[in-house]
């Protein structure tokens, strides 16, 4: 962490480089003058200014679903373009792409019926209308008090004030005083980091449903509005839910009705072997997050869906409490539904939940054959979501100084052998293309391979 240190700031006073202020990007990284120009995509690759190739094993940020050269998406795209560019849906207007989408969103998600679609730019903006529409929930229930969201530690929900503050990221926070008071953090649910000696996978979820009752008691149920959870953690490390989690978990909000909140920006549309991570998991959501996936990354779109159980309140009270008085000049974009719509027809058509089910053996198995590695302390995923997290002595106890940069390094060398993965600490995170392809995924297995070695 060299962001604060003096020198570091003297440094970045005489920085020349690019003019923007990147996302995530911290001001000594910027310092270097050498960021990786992203030019060109095809399939499963992209191509960086100089004409390299890399292997895009995060699908861009775990979005690019059917690669970078889809035809298709483009052609809809296109399309609609020239149709109608763009008009709102504010006021009782809207446009036939949205209407089709939220249709088709609403039929795809099974696991919990869905009475509604919202559609936001981000998966950011999805997290924060769900506050919004849990908040006027509750009004038009008349129980203001409650208002609490219960997130979990390392969870990712995005970077808006809101979105930042459910988030478990302590990187998210700090600087920017967050959490807002009105979000709590349980526990993360990694088995291998957190669990008591002895503890079985079954043990670990009921010991930390036990601690999820004991903060809502220590609240006052009465002012605990919501629980949000993604089915497979992405950006905290890919962590999988242990054993009967989601079944405790579900259990006892459902005893304090409190919402329970699906953030399947990652998770949804195949990424985990199945349509949603809900399926996968047996979830039973009162609100869905959407995004990323959504339209393969093509163009920004996100979606909350709206069960019955929380629209009928909303549409019933309306009139009494007013208009529902939030949404985003793009939301609904008409291009950004053309391109969702076309994504969400090919998944169908090429089978693609099955594909991923297909191939993930040979991705998770070929990944998770390099366990042993005396650098390696846990290497985790399902479907086509990976996570390796380095430890000194293979134990979640003994981290690697932060100096070393173990991860930074593997990620260095990954990118040397032409691919590119998300180093995050000492935690290394892949979530490829749905459409890699067997070929592919030897040869993302047989860099990580080199690069893990010269990293030892
Ligand atoms: N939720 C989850 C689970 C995510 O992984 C992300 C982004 O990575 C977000 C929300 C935020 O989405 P966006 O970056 O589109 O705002």
């Amino acid at each position: 962490q060299k962001e604060d240190s003096t020198t570091d700031l003297k440094e970045a006073k005489g920085f020349k480089g690019h003019d923007m202020l990147a996302p995530f990007t911290a001001g000594w990284q910027s310092s270097d003058l050498h960021p990786l120009v992203i030019e060109k995509s095809e399939g499963s690759y992209v191509y960086d200014s100089n004409g390299r190739k890399y292997l895009d094993s995060l699908a861009g940020l775990w979005c690019t679903a059917l690669g970078g050269s889809e035809p298709r998406l483009v052609a809809a795209a296109t399309a609609q373009l020239n149709t109608l560019p763009f008009y709102h849906s504010f006021w009782n207007r809207t446009t036939k792409p949205s209407l089709d989408l939220a249709k088709e969103l609403l039929e795809s998600f099974t696991a919990n019926k869905m009475a509604k679609a919202f559609f936001t730019n981000s998966g950011s903006e999805a997290n924060d209308t769900q506050v919004k529409l849990v908040w006027y929930y509750n009004n038009a229930l008349g129980r203001p008090d409650k208002k609490k969201f219960i997130a979990r530690s390392k969870s990712y929900h995005g970077s808006t004030l809101i979105s930042a503050s459910l988030s478990g990221l302590p990187a998210l926070h700090h600087k920017f005083d967050l959490p807002a008071p009105f979000v709590l953090h349980t526990d993360c649910p990694h088995y291998w980091r957190y669990h008591l000696e002895g503890e079985t996978e079954e043990e670990f979820s009921t010991r930390l449903a036990n601690n999820l009752e004991e903060l809502i008691l220590k609240e006052g149920p009465e002012t605990v509005a919501a629980f949000i959870a993604e089915p497979v953690m992405g950006a905290g490390g890919v962590i999988l839910p242990p054993a009967t989690y989601f079944e405790k978990i579900q259990a006892v909000v459902k005893k304090y009705d409190i919402l329970f909140i699906a953030d399947e920006v990652i998770c949804a549309f195949g990424r985990l072997g199945s349509m949603y991570g809900c399926d996968k998991y047996n979830i039973k959501p009162d609100l869905v997050s959407l995004a990323k996936a959504l339209s393969s990354a093509y163009a920004p779109i996100g979606a909350v869906l709206v069960s019955p159980k929380v629209s009928d309140v909303i549409y019933s009270q309306s009139n009494k409490l007013g208009t529902f008085s939030h949404g985003f000049t793009y939301s609904g974009h008409p291009v950004s539904c053309a391109v969702a719509i076309e994504a969400l027809k090919i998944y169908k058509e090429r089978n693609i939940v099955e594909k991923v089910r297909n191939i993930a053996p040979r991705f998770q198995d070929g990944i998770k054959a390099f366990s042993d590695s005396p650098i390696i302390g846990e290497i985790r995923g399902t479907g086509l979501i990976l996570g390796t997290e380095f430890a000194d002595n293979k134990s979640p106890n003994d981290p690697f100084p932060s100096e070393w940069g173990v991860g930074a390094y593997f990620g260095a060398q990954c990118e040397k052998h032409g691919m590119l993965v998300r180093v995050a600490g000492d935690n290394i995170m892949m979530s490829p293309p749905f459409i890699i392809t067997p070929e592919e995924v030897d040869e993302l297995i047989t860099i990580y391979g080199k690069a893990l070695k010269e990293t030892e």
